[in-house]
């Protein structure tokens, strides 16, 4: 069975969620090969070989000193020297990037922002804000394939984690960009957000002080999202933008605290497990979409669940 290049994503040891996405989706069409620049930890390892990893390959720390283009060229060689199957990355502004210089590499062609993919790697992309699905597949050379984060759930299953260093001579080209610093942001107590079991988020309803949502979050050990409206306004950073020009989240729960549920909104959110809505107009299409609503001030009903919550 041909090799497919998982591209992980860790940091500090630990392995992104949409990794173990990325390796649930390869076992469909091959034999999931992990690719982990940087020397991997043992409890990485053993997560990778966990989620199915046959092969761990792991390069030189130094790639990393330089931007996308060195792992460009990393997932481009072991692709022609393992002829594999197909090179998945997680769809990160970075990646993306990366996927784009692959495929030119490769002379092949990539598909970035998928959703779904199967063992004939047809790739499934969600657009107009999930209004419509379609189909796609490369049809020359090895593909490469960005598949959005919380797309395709991740499942357990074991691998031998066989590791294997790779060589590799970077071009000059590959080290034109180096990375001279990097500024760890400030990281809170919250999860992150495409990561985080439970997202509190917010929207206009909430006006400019977002500590309704955040006191909500933290009670319930949960990241923090907001609509494109509170972004625009300056009320809260884009980061956290929830939806089609913000971040795809899965969670097992999703409370919108007066969010109207546009489309470009639920792009971003309808595949949460439970939704919860708290909103004034018993009319919002948000409701269309949630699992339990609560019709009423947000400002009254979410500092009220936060007492209780805190309570117990
Ligand atoms: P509104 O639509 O104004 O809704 C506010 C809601 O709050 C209403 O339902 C109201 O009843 C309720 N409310 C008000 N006061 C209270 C209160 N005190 N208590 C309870 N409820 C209250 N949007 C995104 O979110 N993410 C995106 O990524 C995104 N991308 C976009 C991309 C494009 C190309 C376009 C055109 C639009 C995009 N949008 C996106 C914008 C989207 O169309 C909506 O405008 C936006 O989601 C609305 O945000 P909102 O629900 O917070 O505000």
């Amino acid at each position: 069975m041909a090799e497919v290049l998982v591209l992980v994503d860790h940091v500090d040891g630990q392995v992104k969620k949409v990794t173990l996405e990325l390796l649930t989706a390869a076992r469909r069409i091959g034999e999931p090969a992990a690719v982990v620049v940087g020397e991997p930890t043992d409890e990485l390892k053993a997560k990778l070989g966990e989620y199915g990893a046959e092969k761990i390959y792991t390069a030189p720390a130094e790639l990393d000193d330089y931007v996308v283009a060195p792992k460009a060229e990393l997932l481009a060689k072991l692709a022609n020297d393992k002829s594999a199957a197909a090179v998945l990355v997680s769809a990160t502004p970075e990646n993306k990037e990366i996927a784009g210089r692959t495929a030119v590499k490769l002379g092949s062609g990539v598909l970035t922002d998928v959703v779904d993919i199967n063992s004939e790697l047809v790739a499934e992309h969600s657009i107009f804000g999930g209004s419509i699905i379609t189909h796609a597949k490369v049809t020359k050379g090895v593909p490469v394939v960005a598949v959005r984060p919380n797309a395709i759930p991740a499942e357990p299953s074991a691998g031998a984690a066989a590791v294997e260093a790779v060589e590799i001579e970077l071009s000059d080209a590959a080290k034109a960009a180096r990375i001279t610093d990097r500024v760890k942001q400030e990281k809170g107590a919250r999860p992150e957000l495409t990561e985080a079991a439970i997202v509190v988020s917010g929207g206009r309803g909430v006006g400019e002080d977002f500590s309704v949502v955040e006191n909500l979050a933290d009670a319930l050990g949960a990241a923090v999202g907001a609509s494109r409206a509170a972004v625009d306004a300056g009320w809260y950073p884009h980061a956290f933008q929830v939806g089609q020009t913000g971040k795809t989240v899965s969670p097992n729960l999703y409370i919108a605290l007066g969010i109207s549920g546009a489309i470009q909104h639920r792009a971003g959110m309808q595949t949460s497990k439970t939704i919860v809505a708290v909103n004034k107009d018993p009319e919002a299409p948000i409701l269309e979409i949630s699992d339990f609503a609560v019709i009423g001030d947000l400002h009254k009903v979410a500092p009220q669940l936060t007492e209780e919550i805190n309570k117990r």
